[in-house]
């Protein structure tokens, strides 16, 4: 069984379809790129999966390791591994970024039935990842985001991620906002978690992140649905080519 099947996907906002018919199947251990021109409908596939409100789907399945999503609320979707990093990170003053991740934790715990974290093991845990992501845990003190470069926000979101464990990590980039620190630190995130047991799909609007994420498909995106698929090869060729190719492709 995949870690996901999207089977035949539409979905509208205020009565306007956006998604026209998806279908995308990520087997475990692998990263799918999703690359398409601005306003295709890539950041409101995300938004689907990760239950949103606002986005009605009314056609066609999510499932994630076999079991439909679609009647999930989020935090039972991230419960069950789903994972939606931010493309504009939230900043919440007051609040250390370490307990807004053992917060985090802690309702997917509780989502799933289990116990609540107490603080030795979280720390041991947060020891843990940032020894593994070479993030220095010492920004962790600080509020979430606020004042923030843009690779200490990648490296919180990136630290959240691996908290979580989740079996499907979306990351929507909008790569415009990716200085070099931070395109670093979300490749070499993204490439560390990666395992058999997990797929990725990163969503992105330009080739140079996949430089540093190679992903095993890439998929071109047009029109609210998948037109084309292929291997690497294929972003290269995007970017030296646009999508003019791909207007209105049928899938
Ligand atoms: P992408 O991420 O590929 O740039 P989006 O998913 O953000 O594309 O947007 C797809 C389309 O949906 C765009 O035409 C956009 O204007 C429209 N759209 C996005 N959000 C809303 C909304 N809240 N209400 C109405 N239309 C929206
Ligand atoms: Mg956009
Ligand atoms: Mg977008």
């Amino acid at each position: 069984t995949p870690i996901l099947e999207i089977r035949n996907l539409h979905a509208r906002i205020e009565d306007r379809e956006i998604l026209k018919g998806v279908n995308l199947i990520i087997p475990a251990g692998e990263v799918h790129a999703i690359m398409g021109r601005n306003g295709s409908g890539k950041s409101t596939l995300s938004y689907v999966l990760a239950g949103k409100d606002d986005y009605e789907v009314t056609e066609g399945e999510i499932l994630l390791n076999g079991e439909s999503i679609l009647e999930m609320e989020p935090n039972e979707r991230a419960a069950a591994g789903v994972f939606l990093a931010f493309q504009y990170p939230i900043e919440i003053p007051g609040v250390a970024t370490m307990t807004f991740l053992k917060a985090a934790m802690n309702a997917q715990r509780k989502a799933r039935g289990e116990a609540e974290l107490l603080t030795p093991e979280f720390m041991r845990l947060v020891k843990e990842a940032g020894t593994q992501l070479q993030v220095d845990t010492a920004m962790l003190k600080r509020p979430l985001n606020v004042g923030f470069s843009g690779g200490e926000k990648k490296r919180a979101e990136i630290m959240q991620m691996a908290l979580l464990k989740p079996a499907l990590c979306v990351l929507d980039e909008t790569d415009s906002g990716l200085d070099i620190d931070a395109l670093q630190v979300v490749s070499k995130g993204v490439n560390a978690l990666r395992s058999d047991s997990r797929s990725m799909l990163v969503i992105t609007h330009y080739q140079r992140l996949l430089n540093h994420i190679v992903p095993d498909v890439v998929h071109v995106f047009s029109d609210g649905r998948i037109v084309e698929s292929g291997d690497k090869d294929l972003a290269l060729q995007l970017e030296a080519k646009g999508y003019a190719d791909f207007d209105g492709a049928a899938a």
